[in-house]
């Protein structure tokens, strides 16, 4: 029997039965298979089945997707459209976005595992939000004229760089993609845009909105593939003027180098990270830090690159906080990510999920304790699940201490004083995020100044909205996504000095 009842597993169940997504490339402005005719299996996590073919796009379809962008940049057909205008565009492209929530929130679910109310209600709501935000700001930002002498008149104005090359994972797709596009095009770029090999489907779904909504032929290009090959190619592309990359800090590295091997582009990079939360004995409700520091690990399946994944909690309170979150870890139990009541979903593919695994084995030959989880779940569902998991009696020499999981996997390590506190937050290769929970505010503001980290949060965690800059330092990357700051990643500053004596 067919269901009606969204809050039921019946209707999205029903509803991937009548869904067929498109695994072609988005082109100037119409699908397109690879040049070379391949495609690759998209597989669900959910259980291992094959939901689509993608189109395997490589060298020769990056450059026909460049070659779109570039020639859509010079004939002006958007950067030259008065602001308000493409904020139109933009406002329009939300709109349709939320239009397709439904078909963008099973195409999310059905690529990453993640639980379809999240995918509803975060990811296609904050893509939306986001693009959203992009148009309706692009036209209130004004350029300047510097305080030169009166015989000079000196114009600093914000220019489109020109082809953006974007390249994002799989965790966030659509949130990700947006904070991306959304900013480059508000600019005034053309936009080539490489999903991951794991989640394609809602960025080629995009591209097709973006052009029902008014982008011209061009614009917005999206290219299936896989990294080495498509994403390489865009990398070394010589006539791509901007990189803007989110993944892991090794693939990262690989960004740095092709800019360097090609036209020295300019590049930004949101990478991994492995940020702490400091818990003093004096943090004000340890129930209510117990549950927002389980979501901060464990939602999305602990696939978040600021996930508060190493837990640095005061002696006094080590052992109830723990059994707090032993207890929330024990009960958060995977679930079908298409039924609407799930909080916890599967992990994106199998190799990821065996990497998880592998870390909940080292961290017990480590030595750590394992107080909840530490296995795989729903095997019998022939998709990729694993438990939430407490790692208690570390320390940051441990190789779960310092390396980035990227599951829900949270490792705690005990400490003394303030200073022993920060010089463990800080021993990191990493920098994106971290926290820390006091009732004291003298407290709260000097260790937040010493975190080394591009966002700390303060009896709080993962709370951000699109007005704030997101992005890292150290090995977690250079650049901000978000909030106008974002605009420094697509524009150049030019000075134009004119004589007036
Ligand atoms: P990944 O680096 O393997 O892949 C990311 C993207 O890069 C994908 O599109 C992939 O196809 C492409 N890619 C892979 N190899 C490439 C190569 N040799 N050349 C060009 N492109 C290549 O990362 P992932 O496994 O998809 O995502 C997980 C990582 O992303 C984690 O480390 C996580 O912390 C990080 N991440 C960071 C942020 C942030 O904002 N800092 C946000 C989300 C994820």
């Amino acid at each position: 029997m067919s269901s009606t009842d969204k809050s039921t597993a019946q209707y999205w169940h029903d509803r991937v039965s009548t869904l067929k997504p498109e695994g072609r490339a988005w082109i100037d402005g119409k699908y397109v298979n690879a040049i070379s005719g391949k495609t690759f299996d998209d597989v669900s996590p959910i259980d291992g089945r094959v939901i689509a073919q993608v189109a395997e796009c490589d060298k020769e379809d990056i450059d026909v997707a460049v070659a779109a962008a570039r020639r859509s940049f010079e004939e002006g057909t958007w950067r030259l459209l008065a602001p308000s205008a493409r904020k139109a565009v933009l406002v329009r492209f939300s709109q349709l976005i939320r239009e397709h929530v439904e078909e963008l929130g099973l195409l999310e679910t059905l690529d990453v595992g993640k639980p379809i109310s999240e995918s509803l209600n975060v990811d296609v709501n904050s893509c939306a939000t986001v693009i959203n935000w992009y148009g309706e700001a692009i036209d209130k930002v004004y350029d300047e004229i510097a305080p030169t002498a009166s015989t000079t008149l000196a114009m600093v104005t914000r220019e489109p760089l020109g082809v953006v090359g974007a390249v994002v994972p799989w965790n966030y797709p659509m949130i990700i993609s947006a904070w991306k596009v959304g900013a480059a095009l508000a600019a005034g770029n053309s936009v080539v845009l490489k999903p991951a090999e794991q989640s394609p489907l809602s960025a080629i779904l995009l591209g097709k909105l973006g052009s029902e909504a008014g982008l011209p032929d061009g614009v917005f290009n999206v290219v299936p593939g896989f990294g080495p090959t498509a994403g390489g190619a865009l990398g070394r592309h010589m006539d791509v003027n901007k990189l803007t990359f989110t993944g892991s800090t090794e693939v990262g590295r690989y960004f740095l180098e092709y800019a360097a091997q090609s036209n020295m582009k300019p590049v930004s990079l949101e990478l991994g990270g492995k940020s702490p939360v400091i818990v003093f004995d004096d943090a004000p409700d340890l129930d209510y830090a117990a549950s927002v520091i389980a979501g901060g690990i464990f939602y999305n399946q602990g696939q978040t690159c600021n996930a508060g994944s190493r837990l640095l909690v005061q002696k006094g309170i080590a052992k109830e906080l723990l059994a707090k979150l032993a207890k929330i870890a024990s009960e958060t139990t995977s679930g079908d990510p298409l039924d609407p009541s799930t909080t916890l979903g599967s992990i994106v593919d199998k190799g990821q999920m065996e990497r998880v695994l592998g870390y909940m084995e080292i961290g017990k030959a480590e030595g750590a304790v394992m107080m909840a989880g530490g296995g795989q779940s729903r095997e019998e569902s022939g998709g990729y699940y694993v438990q939430p998991t407490v790692f208690a009696g570390a320390n940051n020499n441990m190789r779960v201490a310092r390396e980035e999981i990227f599951g829900p996997v949270i490792v705690a390590i005990e400490f003394d004083t303030e200073e022993e506190a920060l010089a463990i937050a800080n021993d990191t290769e990493y920098g994106l995020a971290s926290a820390v929970w006091t009732a004291d505010l003298r407290r709260a503001h000097r260790v937040a100044r010493e975190l080394r980290a591009g966002t700390v949060w303060v009896n709080t965690f993962d709370a951000s909205d699109i007005t704030t800059p997101f992005g890292g330092i150290k090995n977690s990357g250079s650049g901000r996504d978000k909030s106008l700051h974002a605009l420094d990643n697509y524009t150049h500053l030019k000075t134009t000095w004119m004589d007036l004596s």
